[in-house]
């Protein structure tokens, strides 16, 4: 849907109308060290599938979430002596921790992808920082930049790829490192992909370091290799399920023990989907989904449940 995107200023004005547009649920972009960064409410299950939308991203990979301070990040993550000590040396900065979910973090399952681990960070810009504050919670942001686009470093930028898909953008000027984040890993310390904190700085703090898996490929910077499986067997674009099978609907699907979204609805979907493929592999049976349209955020939905179905071993 069309909306008409705010610039904002980064002075105090500016930031309370963007945190309490990310507090109802909108989507803000604001400057970070790193880039331009396309916030929602992390705990906001709209909001994130939102994110998707806006981007036009086609697969549901795992978004990074930023928080003001260690306390924040506390309540999401859950830090062992390791992690604390990295956080001491790196945060505020341009450092993404993958760590274990805190159960009742409230993060919406569309952050993590279904995952137990959470990326989390504290950026050193001074803006992200005063709106972190100024909002309160914890932000989703990817790049604010249309899938598949290069990655914004000023507030023009964002507009020439969002503008009239997101709410607002807060203008902080150019963003000083200009590429993403770096992101680790914990026991054992694993660098998953290059970015702002060069290799050599966490070296010489951390010890060597393990190079991930797919996630640092350079074309490849937002596969994961472990995504959330179900074990039980999937089956897509299911009109007529087995008797055997657990039928997930989509819209009208008459007899569907569990719907996506009874109503049709792909955000809803979207928001649902974890949930969803959760409880269905729960009931230990196969699982065949119906027809979700390949358009809009039904892209994402669709790529993540073909992973699902791929024959794994
Ligand atoms: P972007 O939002 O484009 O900066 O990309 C975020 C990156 O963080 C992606 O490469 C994700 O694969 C990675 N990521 C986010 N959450 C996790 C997680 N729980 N485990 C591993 N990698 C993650
Ligand atoms: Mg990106």
């Amino acid at each position: 849907m069309p909306q008409t995107t705010h610039l904002l200023n980064s002075d105090h004005d500016g930031l309370a109308q963007a945190a309490a547009l990310l507090r109802s649920g909108a989507l803000v972009a604001f400057p970070t060290e790193t880039v331009y960064g396309l916030g929602g409410n992390a705990r906001d299950a709209a909001a994130v599938a939102g994110i998707y939308a806006a981007k036009g991203r086609p697969s549901f990979n795992p978004l990074i979430v930023h928080v003001a301070d260690l306390d924040a990040a506390e309540l999401i993550a859950v830090f062992n002596d390791q992690a604390r000590k990295i956080a001491a040396a790196f945060w505020p900065g341009p450092l993404t921790m993958v760590l274990p979910l805190r159960p009742a973090s409230g993060i919406a399952d569309l952050v993590t992808a279904g995952l137990e681990t959470v990326a989390i960070r504290i950026p050193a810009h001074p803006v992200a920082r005063a709106l972190l504050r100024e909002f309160g919670g914890a932000v989703a942001a990817p790049s604010a930049n249309p899938s598949g686009k290069i990655s914004p470093t000023t507030a023009a930028h964002v507009m020439g790829g969002l503008s009239g898909k997101i709410a607002g953008v807060v203008d902080g000027g150019a963003c000083p490192v200009g590429v993403e984040s770096t992101i680790i890993s914990l026991a054992p310390l694993t660098l998953l992909r290059e970015g702002g904190l060069v290799r050599e700085d966490l070296t010489a703090v951390l010890g060597p370091l393990a190079d991930g898996g797919d996630a640092q490929k350079p074309n490849a910077p937002g596969q994961l290799t472990s995504h959330y499986a179900p074990a039980a067997q999937v089956r897509l674009n299911v009109v007529t399920p087995r008797p055997d099978e657990i039928w997930i609907g989509f819209g009208d699907c008459a007899g569907s023990p569990l719907s996506l979204s009874p109503r049709g609805d792909l955000v809803e979907a979207a928001t649902r989907l974890f949930s969803v493929l959760r409880e269905a592999d729960a009931l230990q049976k196969p699982i065949a989904f119906a027809p979700i349209p390949e358009i809009g955020l039904g892209r994402a939905i669709n790529d993540r449940l073909r992973r699902a179905a791929a024959p794994r071993d």
